[in-house]
């Protein structure tokens, strides 16, 4: 099994690897992991599943297993070597050599899955986590879902609803987006080398309509930017600061929003957020 302690250090000396740190390189040996989260990331019901970061392959083999096609992206040469050997058996998966952060996934998912809903899966590298989420959702990709692993802490904030203290300028953007969810801890012991912090996989499930009516998107995104970026003032105050707009026209868009002017970011919820940005708008 790929996931054993003892497979995974015979393949990779074999192969003469050795972890980088910094690619956030920390494989699952916890066997019960990735058929759960294969299952559970819908890609069985849909055109197939692209994975981010496979290293040996354990969760891209769970994955194949599902799904009727698999492609996943890998960063690090020196692993093309490895997932030739340990996914031999899956004539469903392809590996491209790229950067998730470079490579057109519109252009990968019309080659590969002629265009049609996939769902995404991963284990993801912590480094660029929430990049990563933030590049699914903006590129309006034809996916279903994001069913990741991800630290536990990002997992909190993630998932954090709007008007709730654990929210942050990601999570109000996570829900404009989708419908975000922790589906199960993972303890670090379950990871090669072992991180410091334990995990959590969420679930982001795509909205088709977002939840609220805003005129003008990328304002509305710099706006939630702005208001979290001096998260102990009080909103109006961090949006115009950082923006560099009057204190006056923001306090004014917040009284026309029917929102309460010496509010804090995290108290806002999306569709306040929302109506003050449409009045900035209009
Ligand atoms: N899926 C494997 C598992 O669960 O054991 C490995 C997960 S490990 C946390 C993250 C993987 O992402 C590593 O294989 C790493 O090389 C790869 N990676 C790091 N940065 C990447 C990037 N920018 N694009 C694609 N893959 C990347």
């Amino acid at each position: 099994r790929l996931s054993d302690i003892s497979t995974i250090r015979a393949v990779m000396e074999k192969n003469g690897f050795s972890f980088s740190k910094a690619l956030g390189q920390n494989f699952l040996i916890n066997p019960s992991v990735c058929p759960r989260m294969a299952e559970m990331s819908g890609a069985a019901d849909c055109a197939g599943a692209i994975e981010v970061g496979p290293g040996i392959g354990v969760l891209t083999y769970e994955l194949s297993q599902v799904s009727k096609k698999v492609v996943t992206i890998e960063l690090d040469k020196r692993l093309l070597p490895v997932l030739d050997e340990t996914l031999a058996d899956c004539d469903n998966v392809k590996v491209i050599n790229d950067d998730v952060m470079k490579i057109d996934l519109h252009r990968v998912i019309e080659e590969e899955f002629n265009g049609e809903e996939v769902a995404v899966c991963a284990n993801l590298p912590y480094y660029i986590t929430s990049p990563v989420i933030m590049k699914l959702l903006e590129d309006r990709l034809p996916i279903t879902s994001i069913t990741v692993m991800v630290q536990k802490e990002a997992a909190e904030r993630l998932c954090a609803q709007p008007g709730t203290r654990e929210c942050g300028a990601v999570s109000a953007a996570v829900q404009y987006y989708a419908e975000p969810e922790i589906l199960f801890e993972v303890s670090r012991g379950s990871f090669m080398p072992a991180p410091n912090v334990d995990s959590a996989v969420i679930q982001l499930r795509i909205r088709k309509e977002p939840p609220v009516d805003v005129h003008d998107e990328a304002l509305f995104f710099r706006v939630i930017r702005a208001a979290f970026a001096q998260r102990r003032k009080t909103a109006v105050n961090s949006i115009s600061n950082t923006l560099h707009m009057s204190k006056q026209q923001v306090t004014d868009a917040f009284e026309q929003a029917g929102v309460r002017a010496n509010s804090r970011a995290e108290a806002l919820t999306l569709p306040e957020f929302a109506a003050v940005v449409n009045q900035l708008t209009d």
